[in-house]
């Protein structure tokens, strides 16, 4: 979402004309000048190697991917916006035989239709709180809770949201609230104007000082009570569902993962072929742990970009065994 920098998104925004020339000169290929250099600035930021243009990941390691984890908000969708392109990639990469799982904050109302309705495998929402997976045989959707929330859970929340719409000006409960379960998702910049990296911060720090994990997504800030994130929730799911050990360094090469902000950093950390799409960028300052690889499009454009490196991997791989 281009106008949601909460992180003060200075990456590449100072850079001097000379700068955007000496970057142009060495400008990588497939990647716009400008985009080039704010990633170059970036690897320059990390602590271990990271950030690279995903048009340099080899052939070989693509055509070993067998399912796709997928952030959704500004990672699949664009703008708030799920788009044909964005869908269609999603049903292709299913009809190839890669499975498709996102991973999202979102509630668990959204969760049910993704699961039913979406091409996908399996879904885990609200930041790892549970996984639904629909079994179209037994037309029958599953769902599995994690963790063991406090009986007062709901008290709890309500209390603390009225707590931080006081203390924090400008933001908001999330509008899909109501959906959810397990979490508090308070709106910084879906439904709200954008507030800056210090009401972010406050909101932060008011979910964790009531015994809360928090994380950032690129429109709200989440918190739940319980020791699990993403990542966690997805193990759990992997394993359960489809006997896949992602413990298993070689497994884990089977599997990508793209996303897009601070609550996708557990995930960046633990997939070597981990991708971020292009705005990524915008959150640099606040990713502890960054993706291997960026796609050169932001967004839903991202994601196409990525599945399309996938097809095109999975159909070379195809025609070289003589499949049609
Ligand atoms: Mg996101």
């Amino acid at each position: 979402m281009l106008v949601c920098e909460p992180a003060a998104i200075a990456v590449g925004s100072s850079e001097s004309s000379v700068g955007f020339e000496r970057e142009r000169e060495l400008s990588m290929p497939g990647l716009p000048a400008r985009e080039a250099g704010r990633i170059r600035k970036a690897g320059r930021m990390s602590a271990k190697p990271g950030m690279q243009p995903l048009a340099g990941l080899p052939l070989e390691a693509r055509s070993r991917i067998v399912g796709v984890l997928a952030d959704i908000d500004d990672t699949i969708t664009s703008e708030g916006r799920l788009t044909a392109a964005a869908y269609t990639a999603l049903e292709r990469l299913h009809a190839a035989g890669i499975k498709v799982i996102p991973v999202t904050g979102r509630p668990a109302g959204w969760c049910d239709h993704i699961a039913r309705m979406w091409p996908v495998d399996a879904v885990v929402g609200e930041n790892g709180a549970f996984w639904m997976r629909y079994d179209a045989q037994a037309g029958r959707l599953k769902t599995v809770f994690v963790g063991h929330p406090p009986a007062d859970r709901q008290a709890r929340i309500e209390t603390l949201a009225a707590e931080i719409l006081a203390a924090v000006p400008g933001c908001a409960l999330a509008s899909d609230q109501f959906c959810r379960i397990a979490d508090l998702a308070i709106d910084f910049c879906e439904d709200v104007a954008p507030l800056p990296a210090a009401a972010v911060d406050a909101i932060v720090q008011r979910m964790e000082a009531a015994g809360m994990r928090a994380k950032v997504s690129s429109i709200h800030v989440n918190g739940w009570f319980g020791d699990y994130d993403k990542l966690s929730t997805t193990q759990r799911l992997l394993a359960e569902e489809f006997g896949i050990a992602l413990e298993n360094a070689t497994q884990r090469e089977h599997w990508i993962f793209v996303g897009d902000s601070p609550n996708d950093v557990p995930m960046f950390g633990f997939f070597p072929n981990s991708v971020g799409v292009a705005n990524v960028l915008d959150f640099v300052d606040r990713l502890e742990a960054k993706p291997a690889w960026i796609t050169s499009a932001r967004s839903g454009a991202g994601f196409v970009e990525l599945a399309e490196a996938l097809l095109a991997a999975r159909h070379a791989g195809d025609a070289h065994r003589g499949n049609p």
